[in-house]
């Protein structure tokens, strides 16, 4: 079994590695985030230990990049215990199991074994609405097998909406979802972009996706054809 430990502190990390050595894994080191980052998604490997603290790219953000390059190895995050971030955090960015230092060798191997009998977290899967396909993993989208390429909002706002297919979303919703809780911009802007996502998604395919609800919100439901000049 290959597990990357990706750690800054040498000590702790040479300690580690000797230790998961003795215990009959394969050991690499990386000492800062971006050649973590680098060698978790060239190199297959069964299992990540991935600290929070790290040099030029921080715990958390290798991890989603893992993720969002399509690199599904369970990772199991180190976090401090008085750190300003936690376990949850460290769960919802995509991490598989966290331990919080100082640990334990004996349950850092635990834990390490525990992951490797899971195996390799399953692939979000793809959200389908009639011909309109979106894959989170890799940030996809496509009608009917072409590829539309949307921007990071407006895939985001796709996302959410497909996720709830069906149920109409209000605007505020979507505001909390798509931009933050804090926006203090113009609500409109939520028409603004599903204006930009109907130009994408709707119009060059003749279909109605994004339903308005008048009074209530907005709503993707399985397509309905249109013709070419039809006043959408
Ligand atoms: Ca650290």
């Amino acid at each position: 079994m290959r597990v990357l430990v990706v750690e800054d502190e040498r000590k702790l990390a040479v300690t580690v590695a000797r230790g998961l050595a003795a215990e009959g894994f394969a050991v690499d080191l990386a000492h800062d985030g971006q050649d973590g980052l680098w060698r978790a998604t060239e190199h297959p490997y069964d299992v990540v230990v991935l600290d929070i603290m790290l040099p030029v790219i921080n715990g958390y953000e290798v991890c989603r990049r893992m993720r969002a390059a399509g690199v599904w190895t369970p990772v199991l995050m180190l976090t401090a215990k008085d750190g300003e971030h936690d376990e949850a955090d460290a769960l919802d960015l995509g991490a598989d199991d966290y331990l919080t230092k100082p640990f334990s060798f004996v349950v850092l191997v635990a834990r390490l074994r525990a992951l490797l009998r899971r195996g390799a977290p399953e692939r979000p899967a793809d959200l389908v609405v009639g011909d309109l396909v979106l894959d989170p993993a890799a940030h996809r989208v496509s009608r009917g097998g072409t590829e539309v390429r949307l921007t990071a909002r407006e895939f985001s706002l796709l996302e959410y909406l497909m996720r709830h297919a069906g149920d109409v979303r209000s605007k505020l919703d979507i505001l909390d979802h798509v931009w933050d809780t804090y926006y203090e911009g113009d609500p409109n802007i939520v028409e603004v972009y599903i204006g930009y996502l109907r130009r994408k998604i709707d119009e060059p395919f003749q279909r109605v996706s994004i339903e308005t609800v008048r009074g209530a919100g907005y709503r993707v439901a399985t397509p309905r054809r249109v013709s070419p000049d039809a006043d959408v």
